[in-house]
């Protein structure tokens, strides 16, 4: 299989010193497997990819806004797999491409801009999508996106008992609720704000729908900080300090709100003694960008 990543380059980062010593926090930086394609994202088309190749397909269709990770991993990864690539993005063009959509045009993908609301409905403007064409839900959303978010796992030992993870679409959560055995529990924090189908688009991605699996999963729904891409002074200040006792980056849309989230568990003592947490760190460093010079110290 094609793939982008050398998993010299995941480590698993000891931050324990974060806690009052009662449970150990370990923190897998997928954040450093790749520049364009960074964190969950490759993991989450992997196997779209796969399929599209299989279908003799030549260019992949997908969905987002001005600084989507996952439009610029798409466009990365469709290069890697010597497909194009286009992407639906969400809202009128502007004078000046984002950091990430001029990325990913480098990438050869080619942007195609469309109403807020058209892209609500995911109205694609005809003539877009040919039988040539290989459509990926966005945010790779769907079981192909989920067993893919799986293999992540393979990058680390299966001995935690806590898994924690950013929650946009749910994708990622749901792989390792798959991959992971009964007696472990996913926490995953959501970014979004009044969300409230997601806990159904998780269940629908996760086969196993006994009661003791429903019981091994939990969604935090209460640090989004206003919503999708929000933030606040104090998010930022604490992504700051986290970086300083840790020296892990952060980004202000999804992990940066998941560490946030996870450190005040820890002071509310959520996770029980002698818990091993390991904290998925999704990527999407890209993202900071966007945000005014000199506000991140990293
Ligand atoms: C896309 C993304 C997520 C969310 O993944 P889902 O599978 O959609 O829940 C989390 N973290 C980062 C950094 C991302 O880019």
């Amino acid at each position: 299989m094609i793939s982008p990543l050398n998993p010299l380059d995941i480590t698993i980062d000891d931050i324990s010193h974060l806690s009052d010593g009662s449970v150990s926090i370990a923190v897998l930086r997928l954040d450093k497997i790749h520049l364009q394609v960074s964190g969950n994202k490759w993991f989450k088309l992997r196997y779209y990819l796969e399929e599209a190749k299989a279908l003799n397909k030549k260019n992949i269709v997908t969905f987002g806004g001005a600084w989507s990770n996952h439009l610029l991993a798409t466009a990365a990864a469709a290069q890697l797999y010597g497909m194009g690539s286009t992407g639906i993005i969400r809202g009128e063009e502007s004078p000046e491409l984002s950091f990430t959509l001029a990325e990913a045009k480098k990438l050869g993908m080619k942007l195609i801009f469309i109403s807020r609301e058209a892209y609500k409905e995911k109205q694609v403007p005809p003539g877009i999508v040919t039988t040539d064409d290989y459509l990926v839900p966005e945010g790779g959303y769907g079981k192909p996106g989920a067993k893919g978010a799986a293999t992540i796992l393979d990058h680390c030992p299966d001995d935690f008992t806590h898994y924690c993870c950013a929650v946009g679409t749910g994708t990622m959560m749901a792989g390792l609720i798959n991959q992971t055995d009964r007696d472990k529990k996913v926490v995953g924090v959501s970014v979004l704000k009044n969300y409230p189908g997601l806990e159904d688009m998780i269940e629908d991605l996760v086969p196993d729908k006994g009661p003791d699996q429903r019981g091994k999963w939990q969604l935090i729904s209460n640090n989004h900080f206003g919503g999708y891409a929000k933030y606040s002074p104090e998010l930022l200040a604490f992504m700051n300090d986290f970086y300083q006792q840790t020296a892990i980056p952060s980004d202000f849309v999804y992990t940066g709100k998941l560490f946030f989230a996870v450190t005040r568990l820890l002071r509310e003592n959520f996770f029980p003694k002698g818990s091993k947490i390991l904290i998925i760190h999704s990527g999407g460093l890209q993202g900071n960008i966007s945000l005014r010079k000199g506000l991140l110290i990293f």
